[in-house]
């Protein structure tokens, strides 16, 4: 069984950080521009879970965002109702119209969130949202009873607020999963589940590819049949294996952000 592939953006344009996870909004704009110029079409959830039979299926994609911020609203949506392609933003439902405090550590910032009211606007145009945890806690660290309280919360704020449509998917913070993980996602309500780079096959266990702030090209590499895009995803297996942040990942990746940090700068 074969799925469109996944890709999952974070942060687009704002302060720079120490993570890795910020894309700049002009190579936001350029590479979603230039898949659409490429004939790459995305996909609603529905979509998705009804093409993940469909051998083949030419040029389609899902294109998710994590953890909800508020600047998706002024630099990332406005380029994808241009384009006409939609997107699923996983919402952290415990921080929604907050500012966050559980990357803070990485993005030297308090960054907010986006509001009840902005997802509803944005929703009424066409993009999608969903479940990325209550609390952005590492699921996989916390015990069963924890664990369900999480999943399920979210998920009755994002039906009883947006309808059973955003009760359908999840990914999970930091692309955590394992079969306990995924059997509570299960029984708390979830058809599809999405973790790191290498899925499991079953639904609650989807792959989806991050883009890092060092996959700059016109095509990320989660989209590549090529050698480096296979490169690409043996490197964003790594990163996120390291939980983003982590003096690991900081020593693999500073070189790499020490040099886009200055283009970045220059093109936010
Ligand atoms: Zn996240």
């Amino acid at each position: 069984m074969t799925y469109p592939p996944v890709l999952c953006y974070h942060r687009i344009g704002g302060p720079l950080e120490l993570g890795v996870t910020r894309v700049g909004r002009s190579v936001f704009a350029r590479q979603m521009t230039e898949l659409a110029r490429a004939g790459w079409q995305t996909l609603s959830l529905d979509e998705f879970a009804r093409r993940r039979t469909a051998h083949g299926a030419p040029r389609t994609f899902l294109l998710t965002f994590d953890d909800g911020y508020a600047s998706l609203a002024s630099h990332a949506y406005p380029v994808l109702t241009g384009l006409g392609f939609t997107a699923t933003t996983f919402l952290v439902t415990d921080y929604v119209g907050k500012t966050n405090t559980w990357d803070v550590r990485y993005t030297w910032n308090r960054l907010p969130h986006l509001t009840w009211p902005e997802i509803e606007r944005w929703r009424g145009r066409g993009l999608e949202f969903a479940s990325h945890g209550a609390t952005h806690r590492r699921l996989t660290w916390l015990e069963d009873a924890v664990i369900a309280a999480d999943l399920e919360g979210s998920r009755e704020v994002l039906t009883a607020r947006l309808g059973p449509n955003s009760g359908r998917a999840i990914a999970y913070p930091f692309g955590a999963v394992d079969e306990r993980v995924a059997r509570h996602a299960r029984n708390a309500g979830y058809e599809l589940g999405f973790g790191g780079v290498r899925g499991s096959g079953a639904l609650l266990h989807l792959p989806r590819v991050p883009v890092y702030c060092w996959d700059l090209g016109d095509v990320p590499f989660g989209l590549r049949a090529d050698g480096l895009g296979a490169l690409g995803r043996i490197v964003a297996h790594a990163a996120n294996r390291c939980a983003v942040g982590t003096s690991v990942m900081q020593r693999l990746g500073g070189l790499a952000v020490e040099r886009f940090a200055v283009s970045n700068r220059q093109t936010a």
